[in-house]
């Protein structure tokens, strides 16, 4: 129970990644807040946990607005006494090609997965300087890293977040907080379902061809398991992770390499 005492904020908790890192960091001591706008979803994941024995909250919010998020670190910080982790997951996936993409579909992709980050992370960066201790996660993508066709505006905010995670690394060093991401490549969720139905509807492929084409971007031909994003978002919970500051952690079977 290495987090036990920490309160952690998962954005995005009620389902894929941020429900299995919501977990992962329960299964360690952490007192949790699941966040996003879908109430069914973060209440079934905060009653889950809540079953097998620790403490869950569910807390309705918009990540991309400031007046949601500021009620939500108002509620988070009620629930939990202190919050000392906070993992900026919540985000959408849209893809266009670049001259058919609407402005709002660029504004909201950025609002959620880039401005969403800041909020959340503004939102209990004091307290964590007060304490001198912190972590914040970044769940980013290996799209923050390198450019794919038809996903600009994705692609956009996720370099953004990863801009982001390396600024704030470099302002709060030596102050007992650290700031990464983790930028994955295909995870079995909802989103990549999402994607794959994408590629059906745009290019009439079968659900089976649409996967097979996510999958060969894999050199280890296969989706990340969320449980592979959560144990590295836990591992850099630990205090032997302190010295992990400002990094971008790939997780995508090696695609990078080959
Ligand atoms: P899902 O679509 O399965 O889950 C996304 C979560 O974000 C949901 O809980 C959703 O809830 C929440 N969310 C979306 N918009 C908002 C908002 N405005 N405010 C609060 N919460 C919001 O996605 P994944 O679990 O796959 O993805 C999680 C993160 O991982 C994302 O940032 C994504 O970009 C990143 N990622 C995913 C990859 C993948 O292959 N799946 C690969 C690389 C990175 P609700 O809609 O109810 O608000």
């Amino acid at each position: 129970m290495s987090l036990s005492g920490r309160g952690a904020v998962v954005t995005g908790g009620g389902r894929g990644i941020g429900a299995a890192v919501a977990r992962a960091l329960a299964v360690r001591g952490a007192a949790l807040v699941v966040c996003a706008r879908t109430s069914r979803e973060i209440d079934a994941v905060a009653k889950e946990l809540r079953a097998a024995g620790y403490p869950a909250h569910a807390v309705a919010c918009d990540v991309s607005s400031e007046a949601s998020v500021t009620a939500m670190a108002v509620e988070a910080t009620k629930l939990l006494g202190t919050v000392d982790i906070v993992v900026n997951n919540a985000g959408i996936s849209p893809s266009n090609p670049v001259k058919r993409l609407p402005l709002d579909e660029w504004n909201r992709t950025l609002a959620i997965n880039a401005t969403g980050t800041f909020l959340c992370t503004r939102a209990f960066l004091q307290g964590m300087i007060d304490r001198r201790w912190g972590r914040v996660i970044n769940v980013a993508s290996v799209a923050g890293l390198r450019g794919s066709q038809y996903i600009a505006a994705y692609t956009a905010s996720k370099h953004a977040q990863v801009g982001f995670t390396r600024a704030l690394a470099a302002e709060v060093a030596g102050q007992g907080i650290t700031v990464n991401a983790i930028c994955p490549g295909y995870v079995d969720t909802p989103m990549t379902e999402y994607s794959v139905s994408r590629i059906v509807e745009k290019t009439g492929a079968s659900r089976e061809e649409a996967l097979e084409r996510i999958l060969a971007t894999s050199p280890q031909h296969r989706l990340i398991r969320p449980e592979e994003i959560a144990h590295v978002a836990a591992m850099l919970c630990e205090r032997d992770a302190e010295g992990i500051n400002g990094e971008t952690i790939t997780i995508d079977g090696g695609a990078g390499w080959h």
